[in-house]
């Protein structure tokens, strides 16, 4: 049976704000040191890539017009799935993320639909038959749009309602799947919808709501935790954590530094307390990019800092098209930081969204090195998942975030591979068999924790 977590499994990783240990960049060298066994691939969100999801608040509100762009047919991976995974399989990857469309398996509060719940089967066994581990999330940002007229995550059944389509979904799904991943980004989904309004349900600084949607995601976390530990004999448990590294602008003003420690307690630790303890076997880490935080103008901004875009801050790298900071000594940081839990991680997203195949290229093998020297130094990392498999629905950004390892052309849906999946297939294939495999096939079959 695998450790379903100590006491202090939860709370852990909260201990430390950052790590005293930086790595070493000494240039990127051509191959890592990475464990036998170590999990690679890419991964998806349903709404994202699969097409026509008509069932749920995203696509309503992309009809309303109240989000700037619609998914439509995006990369209608709801049929193309099997050519998908064929690709990612010929590029040397050996998992592949994916999310369930909650309001397909249960389009109605009475109603689950089996065709949708065979879909989902099928994606996990032809996963299976290519020798790719499926990892499983269950909530990616969208609702059914009944659960959202009901009241979403504000609903104090929420939890229990969501967990009552978790059941569904592991039952039918069974020990086909090991890697489980409950909620995508609770932190994410909760400031897009509730502070910044920018998602559904587009609320506006609802700080009281914003708390209890995270309050009720944890619950839900807790519950569907359990569900799936009750039906599958050894599943591997988690959420899916944006981790950002948060830091002071000024790292001599006193506000600074308390603003970026109270960002820092919302964003990485706050979810994990409400969680509590004994609810995760793994970390599931998404990494993108750094915070420079500085304290000024109202009440909320003193405290919790604003992001300061001034460059010229320590180590900066470049910026995405979207304006993320590619910053790969911060995964070290974070892989340091959440490995003290003693749980094994795995990086569940890590990407770019950038026109420069260059920059991509040099991401990716910046970011791995880090993981690379993250597991020389003791850190139970077991796999990593490049966001994304192709260019897809970014949300708000809509098609015009290319994040993806291929591009897609949306009137044909052919996928054009970059330059970076070759050299990403070069460094999956040369993975050299080191020490911490051992460790990682303890804890990857739930022995070790
Ligand atoms: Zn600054």
């Amino acid at each position: 049976m695998p450790k379903k977590g100590t006491p202090e499994a939860c709370s852990n990783p909260l201990i430390e704000m950052k790590s005293q240990d930086q790595p070493q960049d000494s240039g990127t060298s051509p191959s890592y040191p990475f464990p036998e066994g170590f999990l690679w691939g890419a991964a998806t969100s349903s709404h994202q890539v699969e097409g026509d999801n008509r069932f749920n608040d995203w696509w309503e509100s992309e009809h309303e017009g109240r989000v700037p762009h619609r998914s439509g047919a995006t990369c209608r991976h709801y049929e193309l799935f099997r050519e998908d995974f064929d690709l990612a399989r010929s590029w040397g990857h050996n998992a592949h993320r994916f999310s369930i469309e909650w309001s397909r398996v249960q389009p109605a509060p009475n109603r689950f639909d089996n065709e949708a719940l065979r879909h989902y089967v099928e994606v996990v066994n032809v996963l299976n038959d290519r020798g790719m581990e499926p990892v499983v999330t269950l909530h990616h940002f969208t609702n059914p749009s009944w659960f959202a007229r009901r009241g979403g995550w504000l609903s104090s059944d929420a939890p229990r309602v969501f967990d009552n389509y978790v059941e569904r979904v592991v039952q039918t799904v069974g020990n086909r799947a090991r890697f489980w991943l409950t909620i995508n980004e609770p932190t994410v989904y909760v400031r897009q919808g509730y502070i910044a309004g920018q998602w559904p349900p587009f609320k506006s600084r609802g700080w009281r709501q914003a708390y209890a949607a995270l309050h009720n995601l944890a619950r839900a976390h807790r519950l569907s935790y359990r569900t799936i530990h009750q039906v599958i004999p050894a599943p591997l448990v988690s959420f899916a954590h944006n981790a950002p590294v948060i830091e002071p602008c000024r790292a001599t003003a006193w506000a600074d530094r308390s603003a970026a420690a109270v960002r820092d307690f919302v964003l990485n630790r706050l979810f994990f307390r409400l969680i509590g303890p004994g609810c995760l076997d793994f970390v599931g880490i998404n990494y993108y990019t750094r915070m420079v935080v500085r304290s000024q103008g109202n009440v909320t901004n003193l405290l919790l800092g604003s992001v300061c875009r001034a460059h010229g801050h320590r180590g900066q790298g470049p910026f995405s098209k979207i304006g993320w900071e590619s910053y790969p000594q911060g995964l070290f940081e974070i892989l340091q930081r959440f490995g003290r839990s003693g749980l094994p991680l795995l990086v569940t997203e890590n990407g770019i969204a950038t026109d420069d195949e260059q920059v991509r290229t040099r991401f990716i093998e910046q970011h791995l090195k880090v993981i690379s020297q993250a597991i020389e130094s003791g850190t139970n990392v077991i796999g990593y998942l490049y966001w994304t498999l192709m260019d897809s629905f970014e949300w708000t950004d809509g098609m015009e975030a290319p994040f993806g390892l291929a591009a897609v052309d949306s009137k044909t849906q052919k996928r054009t591979p970059r330059p970076c999946v070759e050299e990403l297939k070069r460094l999956f294939t040369s993975g050299r068999t080191e020490p911490q495999a051992q460790r990682f096939m303890r804890s990857a079959s739930g022995s070790n924790g």
